[in-house]
């Protein structure tokens, strides 16, 4: 599995990275729903979960891998205005994954997408996730280069190496690939 896979608008999810091993994950999940994960950020995730919970933060997944049929439904059924493109969506690989804070509601969640960015979660995880290989994938600022919208819940996996160095550039994958 290439960790800088490029998945966006231009670059659909090719065939070649179509096989992986999905898991469950063991992370605590939002609503406790089983999610999904390719498995080799299972571990990162789990220790980056672990070092939130030492510290009194509580992480909880509220989405992981997608299949095709579902990033199509979610697009087709327009509740979510910030659904990726079915095909273009990085959570068909697995190695993005969606945080949320427990206490969040979903009706709170519908109504104001963007509550997760003031919790202390939010600021552990900008600080921190790339120590365990995780990326803030859709910053703010950024838009222009990402072509999507600021995200505080989404991160994606690079690998530890990569996200250093990716957290040290201020890039975005976009960038750090080109
Ligand atoms: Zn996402």
């Amino acid at each position: 599995m290439d960790f800088l896979v490029l998945i966006n608008k231009d670059n659909k999810v090719k065939d070649d990275v179509k096989s992986f091993d999905i898991i469950k994950t063991s992370c605590s999940t939002y609503n406790k729903e089983e999610i999904l994960v390719n498995k080799v950020i299972e571990d990162d995730l789990i220790n980056m979960f672990n070092a939130a919970k030492s510290k009194g933060l509580n992480l909880y997944v509220s989405s992981g891998y997608r299949s095709i049929e579902e990033q199509t439904e979610i697009y087709d059924n327009g509740k979510n205005p910030l659904a990726a493109i079915p095909g273009c969506s990085e959570h068909q690989v697995g190695l993005a994954i969606d945080i949320i804070h427990s206490e969040i509601s979903k009706d709170d969640l519908e109504k104001n997408p963007y509550i997760f960015e003031d919790t202390k979660e939010f600021e552990w995880l900008i600080k921190n996730c790339y120590k365990y290989g995780f990326i803030l994938r859709y910053p703010k600022g950024k838009e222009n280069k990402t072509l999507i919208p600021y995200e505080p819940w989404h991160y994606r996996y690079v690998g530890i190496n990569n996200a250093i160095k990716i957290q040290k550039s201020k890039k975005v994958l976009e960038e750090y690939v080109n």
